[in-house]
C-alpha cells in the first residue's frame, strides 16, 4: 500500500514510518518539523519506498494514498502550550484536511487521539464509553479540546460521508527518539539522572500514569488500522500504573548516579490518575503490551546515553 503518515518525523511517527516501510509499504511522511527531526528518519531517508515532505497539516495537501495515519500535533505540555492557538488549529484543521483527502481518494484514515480526552478522570480505569472530565478553558485545553474536536470530525465524516475511520486513544508512551527537552516525565527524569541533576517531581509525586513502550504501541496501531470490526475509539496503552515517585526511583535505580528528588509546583489541570482499560483492544486486536516498564526504561536510557553529552 501507499501510506501517508502526518507527524511522521516525530517520536511515534518515525517508529511508525520505519515499521510500515519494513512491512513493504510505500510511505510518505508529512511533517513541519516543529517537534520532529529529520534525524529521526535517518534510517529511512535513502530508502526507495520512503519520501519526506515538509508541510504543515493546517494547509491542504493532496496525495494518492490507500491509508492515512494522522499523528501531526505536538504532544508534550511545554510544546503544545508554546503556541496554544496553533495547537488547536493543528488538531482541527489537520483532521479536516486528512478527512477531506481520505474522502476524495477513498483512503482509510487513522486519528492519533489521546487519553487527554478523558481529562482529569472521574472513572478509573478509563473505558472508551467514558465521556471525560475536561476543563475547556485551561492551559491544557488547546490540546485536550483540539483532540476532542478532531474525534468529533472523524465521527461526523464517518456518519455523513462514509469515510473509513479508525480512532485510537493513546496513553502515555515512551521510548527512544523522545526529545531530551520535551518536558515529558520519562525523558525529563532520564536526562536529569544521566546529567546528575535534581529529579523534578511536580506536586507530591503521588499522581499516577501508565507507561507504554513505543514498540508495543506501534504494534497496536498497525493491528487496529488493518482490522474491520470496529472504527473506535479504542484505548491503547499499558495498564501498569505507577506514581511519579515510583517512576523517579526506578529511573534512578537503572541510571545510577547521585541525583536527588526535588518537589516543584504541580501544573494546572494535571490529571491525578490515569490507567487505560484495554479490554476492547484485547478482544478485537488480541493486543497486550509485552514490554515491562523496567525493560523499556533500560532501552530508553541506552538511547539517551547517546544523546546527552
Ligand atoms: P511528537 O511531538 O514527537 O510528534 C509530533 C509530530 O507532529 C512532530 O514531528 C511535529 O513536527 C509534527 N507536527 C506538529 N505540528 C504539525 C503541523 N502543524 N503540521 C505538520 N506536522 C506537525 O509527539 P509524539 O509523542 O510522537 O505524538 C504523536 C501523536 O500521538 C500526536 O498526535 C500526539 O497527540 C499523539 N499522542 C502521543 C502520546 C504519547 O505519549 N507519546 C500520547 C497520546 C497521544
Ligand atoms: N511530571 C513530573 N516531573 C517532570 C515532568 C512531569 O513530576 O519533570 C509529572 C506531570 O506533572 C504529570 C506526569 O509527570 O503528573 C506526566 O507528565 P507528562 O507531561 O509526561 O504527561 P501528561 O501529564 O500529559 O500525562
Amino acid at each position: 500500500m501507499r501510506i501517508l503518515v502526518t507527524g511522521g518525523a516525530g517520536f511515534l511517527g518515525s517508529h511508525l514510518c520505519e515499521r510500515l516501510v519494513h512491512d513493504g509499504h510505500e510511505v510518505v511522511c508529512l511533517d513541519n518539523l516543529f517537534t520532529g527531526r529529520k534525524a529521526n528518519l535517518a534510517p529511512l531517508l535513502q530508502h526507495p519506498r520512503f519520501e519526506f515532505v515538509r508541510h504543515d497539516v493546517v494547509d491542504p495537501f493532496k496525495f494518492e494514498v490507500d491509508q492515512i495515519y494522522n499523528l501531526a500535533c505536538p504532544a508534550s505540555p511545554p510544546h503544545y502550550q508554546y503556541n496554544p492557538i496553533k495547537t488547536t488549529k493543528t488538531s482541527v484543521m489537520g483532521a479536516i484536511n486528512c478527512l477531506g483527502l481520505a474522502k476524495r481518494v477513498k483512503a482509510r484514515v487513522f486519528q492519533a487521539s489521546t487519553s487527554e480526552v478523558y481529562g482529569d478522570p472521574e472513572m478509573h480505569p478509563q473505558r472508551e464509553e467514558y465521556w471525560g472530565h475536561v476543563n475547556p478553558i485551561g492551559r491544557r485545553s488547546c490540546y485536550d479540546e483540539g483532540k476532542r474536536c478532531a474525534e468529533t470530525l472523524f465521527f461526523d465524516y464517518h456518519r455523513e460521508n462514509k469515510v473509513d475511520i479508525r480512532v485510537i486513544r493513546i496513553f502515555n508512551t515512551y521510548g527512544p527518539r523522545m526529545l531530551a527537552n520535551d518536558g515529558r516525565v520519562v525523558s525529563n527524569f532520564i536526562v536529569q539522572a544521566l546529567k546528575g541533576e535534581d529529579i523534578t517531581i511536580y506536586g507530591d509525586g503521588t499522581q499516577t500514569r501508565s507507561f507504554c513502550y513505543v514498540d508495543d504501541l506501534i504494534e497496536g496501531f498497525v493491528r487496529f488500522m488493518n482490522q474491520t470490526e470496529i472504527v473506535g475509539p479504542m484505548n491503547c496503552g499499558n495498564p501498569g500504573e505507577f506514581t511519579m515517585l515510583q517512576l523517579a526511583e526506578l529511573t534512578l535505580k537503572l541510571v545510577g548516579g547521585k541525583s536527588k528528588l526535588v518537589f516543584k509546583p504541580l501544573p494546572s489541570d494535571d490529571p491525578r490518575q490515569r490507567q487505560p482499560d484495554i479490554s476492547l483492544a484485547r478482544r478485537v486486536i488480541k493486543w497486550e503490551p509485552q514490554v515491562r516498564l523496567e525493560d523499556g526504561l533500560a532501552r530508553t536510557i541506552a538511547y539517551f546515553r547517546t544523546q546527552v553529552g
